[in-house]
């Protein structure tokens, strides 16, 4: 099995501290490829230097909604400025949390465009958060790809499926990650099993949600492999070349660690 991590954290706590264990792990269990995503801009050369040491590590750049009150100043020319870097491949993580509310609405709104521009000037994807804010985050997506297009995944996906069908119309990429396992995700089991596999990726957004059967350990991009097996059980498809599907479409859609 060969796969790719779309979605982790790195360098959060409980990972940095045995980076170097995590990713032998991730190795051994057949990860070949994680994107390192950032949350604030304190972390986007420690993300940054991590690629450029570890060959399957890339890294975004890009401002949490939690955070968006806290980064006034991270507009898309800072953003487009620092995705210059080689081994950054994409834009985020940005969008819209309703859920927690840790920054006002207005400013993540402003952040989430800001990012969505950035997106756009560079043609890197966007790694859109969004949680208890689908009809504003459906309504930005639709406007800022109405100025012109641009690549992206909705990660962690845990929206409807009517929202998930507005961001494949979108052309956008839809990221499952271990919340699929959980007994209580009947309604995302049901979309998981109808989204295209050309759009589908998989992801652990670690060290958060670590998928069955590691629930309540620290969440590693070696489990993405449990993730893509269950996945795979659900939709009735073989798992390695679920895994093969879904790492393709990673380097599809982040074009940039291809070259
Ligand atoms: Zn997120
Ligand atoms: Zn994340």
């Amino acid at each position: 099995m060969k796969l790719a991590d779309s979605h982790c954290h790195l360098n959060y706590k409980g990972l940095f501290e045995q980076q170097g264990d995590v990713l032998a792990r991730a190795r051994e269990s057949g990860v070949a490829a994680m994107l390192n995503i950032s949350t604030r801009e304190s972390e986007w050369d420690d993300i940054i230097a991590t690629a450029e040491r570890e060959s399957d590590v890339w890294a975004t750049v890009g401002i949490h909604p939690h955070e968006a009150d806290t980064h006034p100043d991270v507009d898309t020319a800072k953003l487009v400025a620092k995705a210059a870097h080689p081994r950054v491949v994409g834009i985020g993580e940005s969008g819209l949390d309703y859920y927690y509310d840790h920054s006002d609405r207005d400013r993540q709104r402003a952040s989430f465009r800001a990012h969505l521009a950035a997106s756009r000037e560079t043609q890197l994807p966007i790694v859109v958060h969004t949680r208890d804010a689908e009809a504003d985050t459906a309504d930005i997506l639709r406007e800022e790809v109405g100025k012109g297009a641009l690549p992206g995944v909705i990660h962690c996906f845990t929206a409807s499926g009517e929202f998930a069908d507005i961001a494949l119309d979108l052309g956008f990429y839809i990221s499952i990650s271990g919340i699929v396992t959980f007994k209580n995700a009947k309604d995302l089991q049901e979309t998981a099993v109808r989204l295209p596999r050309e759009r589908l990726l998989v992801e652990t957004d670690a060290p958060f949600l670590a998928p069955v059967p590691h629930r309540g350990k620290t969440g590693e991009p070696a489990f993405v492999a449990d993730t893509c097996r269950f996945l795979a059980q659900l939709r009735g498809e073989d798992a390695d070349a679920l895994a093969d599907v879904t790492r393709e479409n990673f380097h599809r859609l982040f074009a940039k660690t291809r070259a």
